[in-house]
């Protein structure tokens, strides 16, 4: 028994259980007063890139305002919804916790311009894919352990990380990538995690975008969900302040998903009687999942989203900024690793001797990937800016 304090408690059948995990790359004893998705989590929130997410966009530059959503606020935002659907439908809360502040380890600075800015320069030698990089961070590059490399989680957790691969990685990737090959499912909560981060970036982005001055909420009320949610207030509250009003609706509007992602996957499940985990993963489909007419509600918000906030001209002159120190810091680096901290240079030599330019492509967007924004951008100056110390 590792459960650790009766971790398993009341849990569904197909819910994922301490004692039944599929274990770590590195077998460890199991902990002592800890359950095995403690133990993750708990790792999780020790390594250095959870801290790194404190200084990571999301959508706006970090030092554009104090009060935006950064990764790690966005991560924690994510495993609060998702651990609030997790308790109501039985499933495993911890470790929807520990996949929900673990999904985001592997993104870049300059949230996506710097992922597509990335996977541009590693075009030729393999990509860069966030979800992958996140796995390789919690796999490989965190070093913490005397043991083992990496955080040595557990399958389940690494599992979660892993939102989607191509075909090719996946064949790589060995048991954490047989899903993609097999065209299986994951387990419950490793699906609850992917959508929490949606419903999260969804509501959140509408009251950054706000914020901003990128969007009113007039513009707002021509998503059909967000006006019925602003009729419904301002009949029962004609009065409220616009701030107080903005955060009522958006908090109606994550009320009423996570609801209905509860009823909706309390139905699913019901239907599909998983017996385990195991079943969940066969089964045809998600079984954690928004109704379809609320799906089709957020797909309109998502739209109204991309359009107006995230292809606002001032999002996208950042975003035209923040690609091109991307790219200068990693063709610096690909012409001469010398230039990054010995560490990373001593390992491109190793790497590049077994792997020829792919290793030193992979290392240098690993040091770049793990930059946080302003870090990315003191490099930049300090590499190009002459009159800037070294
Ligand atoms: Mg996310």
């Amino acid at each position: 028994m590792n459960a650790g304090n009766g971790a398993e408690a009341g849990l569904a059948p197909y819910a994922a259980h301490d004692s039944r995990t599929r274990g770590r790359r590195y077998p460890e004893a199991a902990p002592e007063y800890r359950g095995e998705f403690q133990r993750d989590r708990d790792r999780i929130i020790h390594s250095n890139a959870f801290r790194r997410l404190a200084y990571k966009t999301q959508v706006f530059v970090n030092h554009e305002g104090d009060l935006y959503r950064t990764r790690v606020t966005h991560s924690l935002e994510v495993a609060q919804i998702a651990r609030s659907i997790a308790r109501a439908l039985a499933l495993n809360e911890t470790l929807v916790e520990a996949i929900s502040l673990a999904h985001d380890l592997g993104h870049t600075p300059f949230g996506h311009a710097g992922q597509d800015a990335l996977n541009e320069c590693m075009r030729e030698f393999g990509g860069f894919e966030h979800n992958l990089q996140s796995l390789r961070v919690v796999d490989e590059l965190e070093e913490r352990y005397a043991d083992f490399p990496g955080l040595n989680l557990t399958f389940e957790c690494r599992e979660g990380i892993l939102k989607h691969c191509a075909l090719p990685k996946a064949r790589e990737l060995g048991d954490v990538g047989q899903r993609f090959v097999d065209r299986t499912s994951s387990g419950l909560e490793a699906q609850l995690a992917n959508l929490a981060d949606e419903i999260a970036y969804n509501n959140h982005d509408v009251d950054d975008g706000l914020r901003a001055g990128l969007i009113t909420l007039e513009e707002l009320c021509e998503v059909r969900l967000v006006q019925r949610h602003a009729e419904a207030m301002r009949s029962s509250h004609p009065q409220l302040p616009a701030r107080r009003a903005i955060h009522e609706i958006i908090r109606r509007m994550i009320n009423e998903v996570v609801i209905d992602v509860i009823r909706t996957s309390g139905e699913l499940l019901r239907a599909a009687a998983p017996r385990d985990i195991d079943a969940v993963r066969a089964h045809k489909g998600l079984l954690i999942a928004m109704a379809e007419h609320v799906k089709a509600q957020h797909l309109e918000l998502k739209q109204f989203l991309r359009e107006r906030v995230y292809r606002h001209h001032r999002v996208l002159r950042m975003t035209s900024k923040a690609k091109r120190v991307l790219e200068a810091l990693f063709g610096a680096f690909m012409g001469d690793p010398r230039l990054m901290p010995e560490e990373y240079c001593d390992a491109t030599r190793r790497i590049e001797a077994a792997e020829g330019p792919r290793g030193r492509a992979r290392i240098v967007a690993d040091y770049v990937a793990g930059m946080t924004d302003r870090y990315a951008i003191l490099e930049h100056r300090r590499l190009f800016d002459p009159a800037e110390r070294t």
